[in-house]
């Protein structure tokens, strides 16, 4: 099998389905033909190869990759052709991946539907009248539907694990700074990182493998030896501690999706782990906190768009404050928009006592959860999402019911910890995830027991 044979399929699949799936906005055929023949003489030369030889992938299109097309799926950045590449897009180069496109979103990584997106939606492989999920929907979809063998996506509070959940994948967010950002867009700079999905857990543990790392372009990104992650893959869990927290089991999370996870706890049972109940108290605030932060984060950053450095510039302006206006109101949508007025609330003088600063006092206790649970158990395992996927449109009019989506994922990103969802049987025939949180920086564990369910 040459790396051509790989690509070709990887396009013929995306040629076939991807009219009912529509993972992808920008298709990059030309140069991943291209590219592939270079791995090929690479091949016949006998030179080195990198640590994902040939292999297919799609970005989701809030990284940036020179000279492709990068939208954040906005129209205000609908025509951006990035200067330069991510750091995670120069290191997937590195190990001679081929970046077959750039995948759907909803706009800005702000949603869990990717109804959101300024250009159309993403269908569920599984079920197209359901969605994938999102803010990485289409990240998830186009794995799970076959596209492409691996992906990128971005989590901020959630948003690669519930479409890897919905859509049947296995998908990781990592510890908050394993990771660089460098060249991803940033929605909430604190929150925000990015992580691979995948179909298998083995799969994740290459890519990030080749991503994971300290980079001076990031400040925040973490000086740690990345260990070898395939190391883990040893299917031993005996004695391993177990933390269920029974916030993770409360109103609203479905009978089918709770059963599940009881029957993965089973199995690792089996396999010599023990778990216990315990709490998480401030897992209730998360959402609210989740909200202020993320959206004052996102209110700051956005500003940028601004008609004048990149993307849409409005015709419809007299005076350069107009102008500024005028291409805002075009070019964003009606979720970023609600959440730059929440944020830009959230900081205004005589409300950041109220909400920002309060709410980041209450991130320090929701981090004080996990750390407390941390010193006694190796992980914490729960369901991913309350519910499988959904039906398109079902939420689009209550934002509030949507947000209530990413209630068991969003305490991960607000502590910083990593976290993976692998599927976990189904629910009312559409599938579900199983959480697992481990301790910062240990990911290897994370997998150690993502494992034992291959
Ligand atoms: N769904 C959440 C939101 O809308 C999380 C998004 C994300 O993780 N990027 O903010």
């Amino acid at each position: 099998l040459s790396v051509s044979d790989l690509v070709d399929a990887s396009f013929d699949r995306i040629h076939q389905v991807d009219d009912k799936v529509k993972a992808f906005l920008t298709l990059n055929e030309e140069y991943s033909r291209i590219k592939a023949k270079q791995l090929d003489e690479k091949l016949v030369s006998g030179a080195d190869r990198g640590l994902l030889f040939g292999m297919p992938i799609g970005i989701k299109d809030n990284i940036v990759t020179k000279g492709i097309r990068t939208t954040c799926a906005s129209r205000i950045l609908e025509n951006f052709e990035p200067i330069y590449d991510a750091t995670v897009v120069e290191r997937l180069s590195a190990a001679d991946t081929v970046t077959i496109g750039k995948l759907n979103m909803d706009e800005f990584a702000m949603g869990s539907s990717n109804e959101n997106s300024g250009f159309h939606p993403t269908f569920n492989p599984w079920d197209l009248s359901c969605v994938p999920g999102g803010s990485s929907g289409a990240s998830a979809a186009s794995v799970s539907a076959g596209e492409v063998l691996f992906s990128l996506g971005s989590d901020t509070g959630g948003s690669i694990r519930q479409p890897a959940a919905f859509c049947g994948v296995v998908g990781l967010k990592p510890t908050y700074g394993l990771v660089s950002r460098y060249g991803l867009v940033a929605f909430a700079s604190s929150l925000d990182q990015i992580g691979p999905i995948t179909k298998t857990v083995e799969d994740n543990a290459y890519l990030l493998q080749a991503i994971a790392g300290n980079d001076p372009m990031d400040s925040t990104s973490a000086k740690v030896d990345v260990p070898d992650y395939l190391a883990s893959f040893t299917g031993d869990v005996k004695g391993l501690k177990i933390a269920v927290p029974k916030e993770y089991f409360g109103e609203g999370v479905e009978a089918g999706v709770k059963e599940n996870v009881m029957a993965a706890l089973k199995v690792l049972e089996g396999l010599g782990a023990t778990w216990e109940e315990v709490s998480l108290p401030h897992s209730k605030y998360a959402l609210a906190t989740y909200y202020l932060l993320s959206s004052s984060e996102a209110s700051a950053n956005l500003s940028r768009f601004d008609g004048v450095r990149y993307g849409l510039r409005s015709d419809n302006s007299n005076n350069l404050i107009d102008m500024y206006k005028q291409s805002r109101s075009e070019g964003f949508g009606e979720e970023v928009k609600r959440r730059i007025m929440l944020g830009t609330f959230a900081l205004s003088s005589g409300y950041y006592d109220a909400y920002y600063k309060k709410a980041q006092k209450v991130r320090t206790l929701i981090k004080e959860d996990f750390t407390n649970i941390f010193e006694k158990y190796d992980v914490i395992i729960g369901p991913t999402t309350p519910s499988a996927s959904f039906k398109c449109g079902s939420m689009v009019k209550d934002p509030v019911t949507m947000y209530m989506n990413d209630i068991l994922t969003i305490p991960v990103n607000l502590a910083g910890v990593p976290a993976i969802s692998v599927p976990c049987g189904f629910s009312d025939g559409l599938p579900t995830g199983l959480q697992i949180i481990g301790k910062h920086f240990d990911e290897k564990t994370i997998y150690q027991v993502a494992h034992a369910f291959e």
